[in-house]
């Protein structure tokens, strides 16, 4: 799972950042949101989604990864 935030949605509530800092961390110079690269270890998918659906602005985006394609002959 990968999580990244929409800059042009993010107004700087800090609610990700006061329940979940260990992913969110917010910019000294404006207090948006933003995460490292973005790809979260397992332990941490579930806090990830609680804090998208928690966000008022719908900034933070998340991606699941793909289920592997099946091989053919
Ligand atoms: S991502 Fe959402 S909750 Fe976090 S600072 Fe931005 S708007 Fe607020």
């Amino acid at each position: 799972m990968k999580v990244r935030i929409d800059e042009s949605r993010c107004q700087g509530h800090a609610l990700c950042n006061s329940s979940t800092p260990d992913i969110f961390r917010l910019r000294d110079e404006d207090g948006h949101a933003e995460v490292s690269d973005g790809t979260l270890a397992p332990a941490l998918e579930e806090k990830a989604r609680r804090a998208a659906l928690g966000c008022p602005e719908q900034a933070i985006l998340i991606e699941e990864d793909q289920a592997p394609t099946p091989r053919t002959r």
